[in-house]
């Protein structure tokens, strides 16, 4: 077991510090409702403190060669390696769900940071002609200075590693605002890469409300980048504040994720991968499938093989359950309401539809794996993304119907296509107005070298992570070499 102060504090400039106010908030664990830590309630000042020292570093750390800095990631990844079952032990207390999707979480975080461990070696430019003789025209990447970054907690040390990591090797200095349902495990990230000899003020970590430090962070106006995981409404205020002084932004908000099933899919294997889509990590994805779109000829044959596969899920935190707890009682009585009106509004109940209740579960923030339909593919919870173990089932007659329900959303994150047909596959790829188009599988996944993100009210165009991330972090520069000053 890791050994986690009990006053959970900030890191800035290399230093563990509170908040001067003195205050602190409870941190509850998921799986029952038992306090974790209590977590230093930071604002305006340590967030003034943070982005000071991160200025300060930044000079050096840009000025140090990109492969040097990739180096030193490659160290930090190092550090993760060996400290593997100590995150996910974190991550795990801190989130509820198994020790074992944990683990799986921090491989993955792991690998995409050896991935831009490795991009110190490639931050490529572009060299090319010039219209003029004599003259060598060519770009480079330079940092932006300071990155301030927001994000959730669903799958905190993936978060954490997804926009640390593209921030540092681009040269600029990082103030992490961590979440405030995930504090321990920003902590614990800060404390290995400050181990691995990462220089300090080149990461801080700053603890506290999304209201006060987040707001903090985000109008400061020395942050040059914002790069923001969470839902769509604290978004869309994000994006008013930092456009206002035209700071570069990333956004990477929710989503209402369609999983089409044709009359020609493998139903068993469909069936499988929506289960995963809306209940693997309690439906806390972004791009978790929340609605399933079926064609009518096979709707009753797949309805009863997933009500039959959804009433075996265990729901708990061990390796042997299928999924956990959702990471707050705030979260969990939200989707409760949300399901209640639906179902008031004529909406018809398959599965689940409230808090676990019993005797293993009632101390926790556990949902019920919730199955609806006959919903209004127009009502509020077909068009609101509730960010928990909920799906929608609709009825289409064909390809044509099932493509105009997937892109009938205000959300473009994700969508997936169960058939065997080649040209649905690839009409479904090209037609569906999302960042991420998935055949035969689930609709979440991503890899370390790709880049993900959305349409609509899932973001704002950014993409992240794989190389495309490098222009959400770096500034282009065009050069010009005359190499004949003698001639004009
Ligand atoms: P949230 O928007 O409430 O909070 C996210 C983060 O923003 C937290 O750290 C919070 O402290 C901070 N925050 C809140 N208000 C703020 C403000 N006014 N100014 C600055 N920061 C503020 O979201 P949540 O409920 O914690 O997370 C779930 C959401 O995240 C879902 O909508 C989910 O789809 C989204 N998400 C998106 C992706 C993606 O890659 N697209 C990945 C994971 C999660």
């Amino acid at each position: 077991m890791p050994t986690l102060p009990s006053l959970l504090p900030n890191w800035i400039g290399g230093q563990q510090t509170l908040a001067a106010s003195n205050e602190s908030f409870d941190k509850l664990k998921p799986h029952d409702g038992t306090s974790y830590c209590r977590v230093t309630r930071s604002g305006q000042p340590e967030i003034d403190a943070a982005v000071a020292a991160a200025r300060a570093a930044q000079v050096a750390w840009a000025d140090t060669p990109a492969v040097k800095r990739g180096e030193i990631l490659h160290e930090i990844v190092l550090r993760m390696k060996a400290a593997t079952d100590e995150i996910a032990r974190v991550v795990a207390d801190e989130t509820g769900k198994s020790f074992k999707d944990a683990k799986g979480e921090t491989g993955g975080a792991i690998q995409l940071g050896l991935f831009y461990a490795s991009e110190g070696q490639r931050l490529y430019g572009r060299t090319t002609t010039s219209g003029t003789p004599y003259k060598y025209a060519m770009t480079v990447r330079q940092p932006i200075g300071v990155a301030g970054l927001i994000i959730a907690a669903n799958t905190p040390i993936a978060n954490v590693a997804w926009k640390v990591f593209p921030a540092l090797i681009c040269g600029n200095a990082v103030v992490l605002k961590a979440a405030e349902d995930t504090p321990a495990t920003s902590w614990l990230f800060a404390k290995l890469a400050h181990e691995a000899g990462l220089p300090a003020g080149v990461l801080n970590v700053v603890q506290g409300l999304g209201s006060e430090a987040g707001a903090a962070l985000v109008a400061h106006p020395q942050v040059g980048v914002v790069s923001f995981t969470g839902s769509t409404a604290v978004g869309k205020l994000i994006h008013q504040q930092v456009g206002a002084r035209l700071a570069r932004l990333s956004l990477e908000l929710g989503g209402k994720n369609a999983l089409v099933v044709c009359d020609d899919a493998d139903l068993d294997r469909a069936v499988t991968w929506s289960l995963l889509s809306a209940f693997s990590n309690a439906g806390q994805r972004c791009a978790a499938g929340s609605r399933f779109i079926i064609f009518e000829s096979v709707y009753d044959r797949f309805k009863e093989l997933l009500l039959k596969r959804t009433a075996q899920l265990k729901v708990g935190p061990a390796d042997t359950d299928d999924l956990g707890p959702v990471i707050n009682e705030r979260q969990l009585n939200n989707m409760v309401r949300s399901v209640s009106q639906a179902v008031e509004g004529g909406g018809c109940l398959l599965s689940g539809g409230g808090r676990l209740n019993d005797e293993a579960h009632a101390k926790g923030f556990y949902m019920s794996p919730t199955l609806l339909e006959g919903i209004d593919p127009q009502a509020e919870i077909s068009c609101r993304e509730l960010f928990g173990p909920v799906a929608i089932l609709y009825k289409v007659r064909d390809f044509d119907e099932a493509l105009a329900l997937t892109n009938n959303s205000p959300y473009g994150l994700t969508a997936c296509i169960h058939t065997k047909n080649f040209h649905r596959a690839t009409r479904f790829c090209e037609k569906v107005q999302t960042g991420v188009a998935v055949v035969n599988a689930g609709t979440f996944g991503s890899e370390p070298h790709m880049p993900f993100g959305g349409t609509k009210l899932s973001g704002n165009g950014s993409r992240e992570p794989g190389t495309e991330a490098l222009n959400i972090y770096s500034e282009l520069k065009d050069i010009y070499l005359n190499i004949d000053p003698a001639q004009l």
